[in-house]
């Protein structure tokens, strides 16, 4: 059989293709084709395509009824926190037929009816086992099979096992001593009881205020005689005002529901809604409060978090945006030690999932509800008639655990699941789950997992994720079987590549800063994993259609007679990154090498009045210095701290052609505060009517003349670097040379940061980055030809590769950057200098471009590699690298 074999490998792929395997043409037939664990949402809705693909399957659920969730968690006041009509199914289309939501955001019951209703009209319950649980899943390579065991006896073999055993399925364990003591009534939220539970004339004991806990407390407080509620971290909680669905927003759905959930489906949280792309400190304080009045007032979670593109992102503007929260607190609720042990203070507010309530703040103005703070109040046991804390001993009638989940992974792990070779699961996520796309995971061929860990799920709408995830593998298994392939499995390249990813992702935001489940944190002995993917439902679904575009990238595909596979990464760039390429693609700017010099350099500085201004500095001083030839413009930037401080003597970018001394404002400003060093960005002479050397003369004199005037500067004289970015960076690196030669002045340290350093044009990365990211090989070779004649470009006053001797440079940061086509040449001269000896840092910025290290505040991910460079200046300036010392 041949196998259709039709995409190009990706760039840094490995084409392994077409390996024969004819000992694999005597299988066993599996009793069916899918096994599915779960019968949720997403159980429900696989059942229903797997069935009418044809695909003969079976469902398992350890409850006695489907809806998942929806079934386990009948606390009162439990409803859904994003609207009911975005919280359903969009393969329904004619669902208002036979269906109304009764308000804006559901109660569990109306949940639960609508999702039997579907399970009813689509004939869907004839595939699910009830009340079984899975206990056992293994791969059976020989037969490439599942071998899928539960609690009610069943041994059932199946092609496929997916997992749609739920996020937030596998309650935590209760952490205190004396439950069993206890002769009250006891109740935990993710398995209330069917029948209702009257707290009529009862003293209850409420523990933990996550969003079970902030659904509940209102409405058991409207019931018993006493509630305390005994909570531990605080959460950020604004009111849902719910009521009807509105009839316009109805209309305005019924008419156009194809574009309605296409939008939810192309959005950041799986509702349709633009991803705001306003920072916080762009628009006046009045607007931002207007907007945050907006965000309390609407009712509704994603609408919140997107008030300002930056508050997941900038400590500042999140912290501004939970000062709001905390004043709303304050503002209801009259006693102010209960207000204050209400306002959450230790994370950045939506880094734990924000909840939506009904009076829940205004329930702490009751008279018989009472808050204690565990962190101050720490619960000591659990007796047979309440509650002792260090400092009281309580009495109830009942106590409701509010505790929350083992999240993403818990439902997972539970299933003793074993792959290749006996591996187990739970030993390969022992440190944190790596999946590839959240949806599959290496050494364990033909297993999905929905909505699994590293793929959206709890940070969107999860209706509209689970659906994105079982059309994925709907999708998948008719490849396979249109193609002859029986079993699909991802490679651990494709694998390391989007945990790195993902963990990519999280690391440019706050979520990590908070011990939240998102983070494993609630559960002790887990590992500290950012859980879900944060980049969106949006990116998130055109990479999963992106994989499968590229001949399931980063997949082995394989069948009774062969195999193929197009490994490869599918994310290689910062996500940061990739954002603002796209972005900037989508404005289809004029390139620098499509216009006349003029114009170029009156559009660069254009492009430099859009950007944020990076931090504050001490001071800030424009002169002149003496050039070469006359008087050249220079910025100084002076740090918040008390001086003298050593000076870094900056060359900017701009390929000799462009720019000045202000041009990089954001990053002098970034690498002074970063290095507590004075910064003064010098210009020089730009070409095309100053070529070469031109540049180097200015660079040569500006680098005396601060050497000689450092005392006046404010600086100490002695401790002088040079830094320089791009065309800056080549003139960084050939100064040093020159001052070394001349012998003085003396030069402390190098910072190159993606520097030119023979202009071969030849080297790989002209030709893998020649277009794409920003600087394009075509603008580079105008820059060197605006610069410097062919026949000069050895010379190592522009080549500082070719100088023969590099011994007794100073010592060296040289970064380079993935994806700029600099990148081998800086990765050169790096490697020449320690050949000479020269003490050296070579940092590979992964994932960056050549000019993203420098957009200070817009790449975020860029910060770590400058809090490098300024690392290395600070080692530069140690005394013991002083001329004085060093001799
Ligand atoms: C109280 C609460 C409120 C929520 N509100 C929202 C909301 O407003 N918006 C939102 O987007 N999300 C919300 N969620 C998240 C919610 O879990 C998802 O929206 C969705 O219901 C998940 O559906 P699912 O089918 O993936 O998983 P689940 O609904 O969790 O179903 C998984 C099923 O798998 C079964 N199962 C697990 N392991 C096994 C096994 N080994 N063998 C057999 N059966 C097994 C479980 O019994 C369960 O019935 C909420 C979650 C909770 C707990």
């Amino acid at each position: 059989m041949e196998y259709p074999i039709t995409q190009d490998a990706g760039l840094e792929a490995r084409d392994d293709r077409l390996v024969t395997d004819s000992a694999r043409t005597d299988r066993p037939t599996p009793d069916v084709d899918v096994v599915v664990v779960g019968a949720g949402i997403a159980g429900l809705y696989l059942a229903y395509r797997l069935s009418r693909a044809g695909h003969r399957l079976r469902v398992f659920e350890a409850g006695d009824d489907l809806g998942g969730t929806w079934y386990w968690n009948r606390y009162p006041g439990a409803r859904v926190d994003v609207p009911s009509i975005d919280y359903m199914y969009s393969f329904d289309p004619n669902w208002q037929r036979d269906w109304q939501w009764s308000e804006k955001y559901a109660t569990q019951p109306e949940i639960l009816r609508y999702l039997n209703h579907i399970a009813d009209k689509h004939d869907l319950r004839r595939h699910i086992t009830f009340s079984t649980r899975v206990r056992q899943a293994g791969w059976d390579d020989g037969a490439s099979l599942w071998r899928v065991r539960t609690d009610g006896g069943d041994d059932v073999s199946a092609r496929f096992v997916v997992m749609a055993t739920g996020c937030l399925s596998m309650p935590k364990q209760a952490e205190v001593d004396g439950l069993e003591s206890f002769t009250g009534e006891v109740y935990f939220t993710s398995r209330w009881p069917h029948d209702p539970v009257d707290f009529t004339g009862k003293r209850v004991a409420v523990i933990g205020t996550g969003s079970s806990g902030v659904q509940s407390i209102p409405v058991i407080a409207e019931e018993a005689r006493e509630v305390v509620v005994f909570q531990r971290t605080p959460t950020f909680s604004i009111p849902a005002r719910n009521g009807q669905v509105s009839p316009e927003r109805l209309a305005l759905f019924a008419a156009n529901e194809a574009d309605y959930r296409s939008a939810a489906r192309m959005s950041p949280g799986g509702i349709p809604m633009e991803r705001s792309i306003t920072p916080t400190f762009s628009v006046s304080e009045a607007e931002r409060q207007q907007r945050y009045e907006r965000a309390w007032g609407i009712g509704e979670l994603f609408e919140a978090i997107n008030v300002y593109a930056d508050v997941l992102s900038n400590p500042a503007a999140n912290h501004e945006f939970a000062e709001f929260f905390r004043n709303k607190i304050r503002a209801i609720v009259d006693d102010p030690q209960t207000a204050s042990d209400l306002c959450p203070t230790d994370y950045p507010v939506a880094t734990k999932r924000p909840c939506l309530d009904t009076n829940y703040y205004a329930t702490y103005n009751l008279p018989h509800v009472r808050l204690v703070n565990v962190r101050k109040h720490p619960i000591r046991q659990i007796t047979e008639t309440g509650i002792d804390t260090a400092h009281e001993a309580f009495t109830f009638d009942a106590i409701v655990f509010a505790t929350g989940f083992d999240a993403v992974t818990g439902a997972i792990t539970a299933v003793d699941i074993t792959g290749r070779d006996d591996a187990a699961l739970k030993d390969k996520w022992a440190d944190g789950p790596q999946t590839y796309l959240g949806l599959t995971t290496a050494g364990f061929p033909n297993l999905f997992l929905i909505t699994g860990p590293g793929s959206p799920s709890v940070l969107s709408n999860m209706a509209v994720s689970i659906e994105q995830h079982v059309d994925w593998v709907l999708d998948c298994l008719g490849h396979l079987r249109a193609h002859g392939f029986a079993a699909i499995e991802p490679t651990a390249m494709a694998e390391a590549g989007w945990t790195q990813h993902v963990n990519d992702c999280a690391d440019i935001t706050l979520f990590p800063a908070a011990n939240s489940w998102y983070m494993g944190a609630n559960v002790p002995g887990k590992p500290r994993v950012f859980l879900p993917y944060p980049a969106g439902v949006d990116f998130y679904r055109a990479t999963c259609d992106e994989v499968v575009a590229r001949d399931y990238l980063g997949f082995k595909l394989s069948g009774p007679e062969g195999s193929m596979c197009n490994d490869g990464l599918v994310r290689r760039l910062q996500p940061d990154v990739e954002m603002i390429l796209i972005q900037m693609a989508a404005m289809n700017l004029p390139t620098l090498d499509s216009m006349p010099v003029d114009e170029a350099r009156a559009f660069y500085a254009q492009m430099s009045t859009t950007r944020p201004p990076g931090p504050d500095v001490g001071e800030i001083v424009d002169g002149v210095l003496p050039g070469a030839t006359g008087d050249l413009a220079y910025r100084l930037y002076r740090p918040p701290t008390p001086g003298p401080h050593p000076i870094v003597v900056f060359f900017h970018g701009g390929g000799w052609v462009v720019g000045d001394a202000v041009s990089d404002d954001p990053l002098c400003r970034d690498l002074c505060v970063r290095s507590d060093a004075i910064v003064i960005s010098a210009d020089y002479r730009h070409a095309p009517e100053h070529r070469f050397p031109a540049a180097v003369d200015d660079a040569m004199a500006a680098v005396r003349w601060v050497a000689d005037n450092a005392e006046a500067l404010g600086g100490m004289p002695g401790r002088l670097a040079v830094c320089g970015w791009s065309a800056g960076g080549n003139l960084a690196a050939v100064v040093s040379r020159l001052t070394r030669d001349a012998g003085g002045p003396h030069i402390v340290g190098q910072v190159l940061l993606t520097p030119p350093t023979d202009g071969d044009l030849t080297r790989a990365s002209y030709v893998e980055n020649a277009d794409g990211y920003g600087l394009t090989t075509a603008l580079a070779q105008w820059c060197y030809d605006h610069y410097i004649d062919p026949a000069d470009r050895r010379d190592p006053r522009f080549a500082p590769l070719c100088a023969g001797d590099l011994s007794g440079l100073p010592p060296a940061i040289v970064v380079t950057a993935e994806f700029d086509p600099l990148r081998d040449e800086g990765k050169a001269y790096a490697a020449a200098l320690d050949a000479a000896g020269v003490p050296v840092e070579h940092v590979r910025a992964r994932g960056h471009t050549h000019q993203s290290l420098t957009m200070v505040d817009v790449a975020l991910s860029g910060a770590p590699v400058r809090a490098r460079i300024a690392n290395a200046l600070r080692g530069f300036f140690l005394p013991t690298r002083t001329p004085e010392t060093a001799a």
